[in-house]
């Protein structure tokens, strides 16, 4: 019986083991979303969960070291993300900064050059600096009147009333009221609903991820324990598996 166990944990730990190393490591590949340096930390992971899998066959606390295996690669794919992340939005600022430089330099040397104060307030707008967006734009719709120029002025003068709170935007039909008007003029859309349901709605997938985590984590966990008690253990192991998979690849994909 002991024998016939430690065999059941040995494929599951593999198989376990397998699913990472697909989700991990392999699907990346193929996708060519791996660097070098990335593609070596996650195989070194790797060994190291195999390395402590094995140690945890046959010791004592079998169950805790096992799952224990599990968590280098997931904690090596959270560290590198978020070190991409950073790095990404840490050049985009660079060139960004870069950009502004050059377009302001460019209205030193041509004053009239329209494209360098709309790109100018481009950048102000995109960094919600609106008021000084709108005098870059202002300055380009005085050398020249056109209609894509109008259009900026309009929809930043628009935000400018947002940002400072004097206006809101109904959802229902898009009407501008103020600010101390709790329902819409024109649909009676009720204000109060909509920043309690707009928070909700911009929150959605982090709080169902949360829910997921804190409430039918353990539940799960307990629902998985009583498999083991209730069903033929082979039948208790692919269930686990099939929520390891889905588990994974929720938290992966999104
Ligand atoms: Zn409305």
């Amino acid at each position: 019986m002991a024998g016939y166990f430690l065999g059941l944990w040995l494929g599951l730990g593999l198989i376990l083991l397998g699913i990472e190393f697909y989700f991990f490591i392999l699907a990346r590949y193929i996708e060519k979303d791996l660097t070098g340096i990335e593609a070596i930390i996650f195989i070194l992971c790797l060994v190291l969960s195999i390395g402590m899998f094995v140690k945890s066959v046959g010791s004592e606390e079998m169950f805790i070291l096992g799952l224990f295996s599990l968590l280098p690669l997931p904690v090596a794919e959270l560290t590198i993300k978020s070190i991409r992340t950073t790095r990404e939005k840490i050049q985009e600022k660079i060139e960004e900064e870069t950009d502004l430089k050059n377009w302001l330099y460019t209205i030193e040397k041509q004053p009239e050059n329209v494209n360098a104060y709309v790109s100018v307030g481009d950048i102000y707008f995109k960094r919600k600096e609106y008021e000084k967006a709108l005098e870059f734009y202002k300055k380009a719709s005085s050398i020249i009147d056109m209609p894509y120029i109008h259009e900026r002025i309009k929809i930043t003068e628009k935000e400018l009333l947002i940002q400072k709170g004097l206006v809101w935007v109904c959802p229902e039909c898009s009407y501008d009221n103020k600010a101390e008007d709790l329902k819409c003029k024109v649909c009676g859309y009720s204000k109060l609903d909509r920043d309690i349901l707009s928070d909700i709605w911009k929150h959605r997938k982090d709080l169902l991820k949360g829910s997921l985590v804190v409430i039918i984590g353990p539940l799960i966990l307990i629902f998985l324990v009583a498999l083991y008690i209730v069903l033929p253990t082979y039948l208790a192991l692919i269930i686990t598996l099939v929520a390891i998979y889905f588990t994974i690849k929720f938290f992966i994909t999104y």
